[in-house]
């Protein structure tokens, strides 16, 4: 008697870019608010997700990334932790299935601070999950969310969820806080700043050799949305006008430059090109490698 399965295999797949091994490691899933998009009505959000044979509320993946570089080990972003209910937080857990534990990582690397990129630093008791790591944050970001001017005019939810989340994941880490610019912060990684998300939203170029991906954060929240209509924004966008500049700016780099790109929010494992369609653009996602 073999019972049916109730639940889904670890949320692992690995690709190889030149000497370097990545990871993608689910964090589970999350079913976005349709009140939260701007510049796009109801019926054209339900009329995009219905020729995507895609639910609405649109089911959005949470990724995260590990990198094995030169002996080293990174994670790119920490998932939602036991913050955003049941369907995330299930990071941790993936990568020990994927064979690393969280003393294994040297550093982690956040995209920006965002509660299911953020959250999963410390546990339900406030203690570090990687205490071993430090921690490479943009400088703009870390002075973003830690400015008490800004978080005093800020409404309440915002207050709590952004400002007071982020100030409460990163604090056990302050020994080990890196702020960073731009520039190689990790051997084979660069850091590329994409602010208008946040004010220090970054972006990952994982390179070796000929081969690289660009590791693009929140660059899409639903791509089947943001993808066809770049000018698609959030109401947490903390600069829209900017966010959709970067974002038709890094579509436009990856279609002319072939780029592969991951994302936080491209559906697992997140390993996709951007290709031009009509007026707009499409995802080609990356075919399942049986091999590394
Ligand atoms: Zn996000």
């Amino acid at each position: 008697m073999n019972p049916a399965p109730v639940q889904q295999v670890p949320g692992v797949y690995r690709r190889r870019i030149g000497d370097i091994v990545v990871t993608a490691l689910s964090d589970g899933y999350l079913d976005a608010d349709v009140g939260v998009f701007r510049s796009i009505t109801r019926p054209e959000i339900d009329q995009i997700l219905t020729e995507g044979f895609r639910p609405s509320p649109p089911r959005l993946s949470v990724n995260a990334f590990l990198v094995h570089a030169k002996g080293r080990t990174a994670l790119i972003e920490t998932g939602a932790g036991d913050t955003m209910g049941p369907t995330l937080g299930k990071l941790i857990d993936n990568m020990r299935a994927a064979g690393t534990r969280p003393e294994d990582i040297d550093t982690v690397l956040l995209t920006h601070m965002h509660p299911d990129h953020s959250n999963g630093l410390c546990n339900a008791s406030g203690e570090r999950n990687y205490p071993n790591a430090e921690l490479l944050i943009h400088e703009d970001e870390v002075n973003h969310w830690t400015d008490d001017a800004a978080m005093s005019v800020a409404p309440e939810r915002k207050r709590v969820r952004y400002y007071e989340a982020s100030r409460k994941q990163i604090a056990p880490y302050r020994s080990q806080l890196r702020p960073i610019r731009d520039g190689e912060v990790f051997p084979g990684v660069t850091a590329v700043p994409i602010p208008g998300h946040t004010p220090g939203h970054t972006a990952y170029l994982i390179a070796d050799g000929n081969d690289s991906v660009l590791v693009w954060g929140d660059t899409v929240h639903v791509p089947e949305i943001q993808v066809r209509r770049p000018e698609v924004t959030l109401d947490f966008d903390s600069d829209p006008a900017a966010a959709v500049e970067m974002r038709r700016r890094l579509f436009d780099m990856a279609t002319t430059d072939r780029m592969l790109i991951a994302g936080m929010h491209v559906h697992f494992p997140g390993f996709s090109y951007v290709t031009r369609r009509g007026d707009g653009y499409d995802l080609v996602p990356e075919a399942w490698s049986p091999a590394l």
